[in-house]
């Protein structure tokens, strides 16, 4: 089990820090928000990711996971908008196919955050054959489906979950659990992992109450940790321990190490010995 945070911007610097503050391993989360670099060309996408990459090791960390683009959400956009974007997640996957990255995340796509679709079944036929679609591109790496807060989630529940696990019928696809999407729907660890735990391989873990979608730092929101605790070990998760909670980055520079230190150290507590 490694002890890894996510990472926005992986610089060198910013990676140092974290080997100063005891991490093992880094989640490129670089990838999440620029699908735009994911509609370049094949080399101008494997140079990005392989800078992260680059960066990473050279200070002698592992790689956690990788973020793929964000879905978006179909309120808003135009059938085009929407395959754009599968298309940027399915180049971000066949990227990190050469990489030698272990874990690929990815998010459902939702109608909006606090709002169901006026046709729910036919969102979630939409989502499997999007997943599907994801699925095929991995060759050289593991999609990991995340849990997502919101009214309008569609993967809310470690049910919902079990149901998209088995609909996609793909025995490759397995589950990154988020604490604060689970807690931002009022549930529990136990009840998640009783549902999908043999398939859960990453987490990211991070705070929230009910109904939002905050990243704070374990133990600052509503989340039931002992449960969680309780669960990691019930299930004999042996995966990495990764952090995604926004905590470090509204301390102030100076700070920032000290920030990742006491993080850090919340986290050991989950660590199964
Ligand atoms: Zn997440």
């Amino acid at each position: 089990m490694l002890l890894s945070r996510t990472c926005f911007g992986t610089d060198k610097e910013y990676c140092k820090m974290l080997v100063d503050a005891g991490y093992d391993a880094v989640d490129i989360n670089d990838t999440s928000h620029k699908p735009e670099i994911f509609l370049q060309s094949t080399d101008q996408q494997f140079a990005f990711v392989k800078n992260a990459v680059d960066n990473i090791l050279s200070v002698g960390l592992k790689i956690g996971q990788c973020h793929a683009p964000h879905s978006i959400s179909l309120w808003c956009s135009t059938p085009d908008e929407v395959e754009q974007r599968i298309v940027a997640i399915e180049n971000c996957v066949k990227t990190v196919s050469k990489l030698n990255i272990p874990y690929t995340v990815i998010h459902p796509f939702v109608f909006a955050f606090n709002k169901q679709d006026e046709d729910p079944e036919k969102l979630w036929q939409f989502n499997v054959d999007y997943i599907r679609r994801i699925c095929k591109c991995a060759t050289n790496t593991t999609i990991c489906l995340e849990n997502m807060p919101g009214e309008g989630g569609v993967i809310r529940t470690g049910d919902d979950m079990a149901k998209m696990l088995s609909d996609v019928g793909d025995d490759n696809l397995m589950v990154c659990l988020d604490t604060g999407h689970l807690i931002s729907q009022n549930c529990k660890a136990t009840d998640f992992f009783a549902a999908v735990g043999d398939r859960v391989k990453t987490l990211h873990i991070h705070d929230s109450i009910p109904g939002q979608d905050l990243h704070l730092l374990a133990g600052e929101g509503r989340f039931d940790w002992e449960d969680f605790k309780n669960a990691l070990r019930q299930y004999n998760y042996h995966g990495n321990i990764n952090s995604e909670s926004n905590f470090v980055y509204k301390s102030p520079k100076d700070l920032q190490l000290e920030g990742q230190i006491l993080e850090r150290k919340i986290l050991e507590k989950f660590l199964i010995k």
